[in-house]
């Protein structure tokens, strides 16, 4: 139905607002998504090798799922249950449409202003989010896998190229591509993860473009972050670039104009 494939105007701006983000939205193009197989198709008969490179969390997979388990785990300790009783019951009650980006505006959303209580909710979700135990359980976007798959089916060499790191989510994170059936065959995927937590996520992938531009002609880059997108539009300028619109960062980047949208990996 051509009206699913747009984003309300009216709706993305409230939502922008509520969630303190700027303003920003566009007509999906989910026609892209056919358009890199077709593509990868073309290229494989010419015997290149065609290059698809995925972000993992909130491109391929869900972290609203993680957030809501971390929050539901935190509020489920009888120790918070009993100095927070009011506060705890709303978090238990919290459905997974309900969560924000930042775990203050989710608070918002559901009317919890206890600081003290943020404060505790806030160090739990540090302590688990980077974490084996909670990316394993991870849900993918709706049409991911069988999208990647795909790809695979057409030519295309699938790298997964994420700011989660090896040390704390490495493990998990193998894990959780296994569990949700995406490509994991070396012959087919590459998964490139940050040694090190300590570095910046977007400069980890910066510092891989030259990498990846060695394994074959990257033909499409998908990305939730405004800023990453941008970054992989601009190194790669003859890809296609697309912007999951799901939940990012409240950093002010806009996705630049040839960057196509998408919600998710359902093919029209
Ligand atoms: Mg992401």
């Amino acid at each position: 139905m051509k009206t699913n494939l747009f984003r309300p105007a009216v709706g993305a701006l409230a939502l922008a607002v509520s969630m303190g983000h700027p303003a920003f939205a566009k007509p999906y193009s989910p026609e892209a998504l056919r358009q890199l197989i077709v593509q990868t198709e073309e290229l494989a008969e010419q015997g290149k090798q065609p290059i698809v490179m995925f972000d993992l969390d909130d491109t391929l997979t869900n972290t609203r799922g993680r957030n809501l388990r971390i929050l539901k785990d935190f509020a489920s300790q009888s120790e918070i249950q009993s100095a927070f009783p009011e506060a705890s019951q709303k978090v238990s009650e919290i459905q997974i449409d309900q969560i924000q980006y930042l775990l203050t505006d989710t608070m918002k959303n559901v009317g919890v202003t206890d600081a003290d209580f943020i404060k505790r909710a806030s160090d739990f979700w540090l302590a688990h989010f980077f974490t084996n135990e909670y990316c394993a359980k991870d849900e993918p976007n709706p049409g991911a896998a069988k999208y990647l798959h795909l790809l695979v089916r057409a030519g295309a060499k699938i790298v997964y190229l994420t700011g989660r790191d090896v040390p704390r989510m490495g493990e998990g994170t193998q894990r959780n591509l296994i569990r949700n059936r995406f490509p994991m065959n070396p012959n087919h995927a590459l998964l490139l993860m940050k040694p090190d937590p300590k570095l910046d996520d977007l400069k980890f992938k910066e510092s891989q473009y030259s990498v990846v531009a060695t394994m074959g002609e990257v033909i499409g880059v998908f990305e939730n972050e405004p800023a990453n997108i941008n970054s992989m539009a601009n190194a790669f300028p003859q890809a296609h670039a697309v912007f999951l619109d799901t939940i990012h960062s409240p950093k002010p980047d806009v996705p630049q104009d040839r960057v196509e949208w998408v919600p998710d990996f359902k093919i029209p």
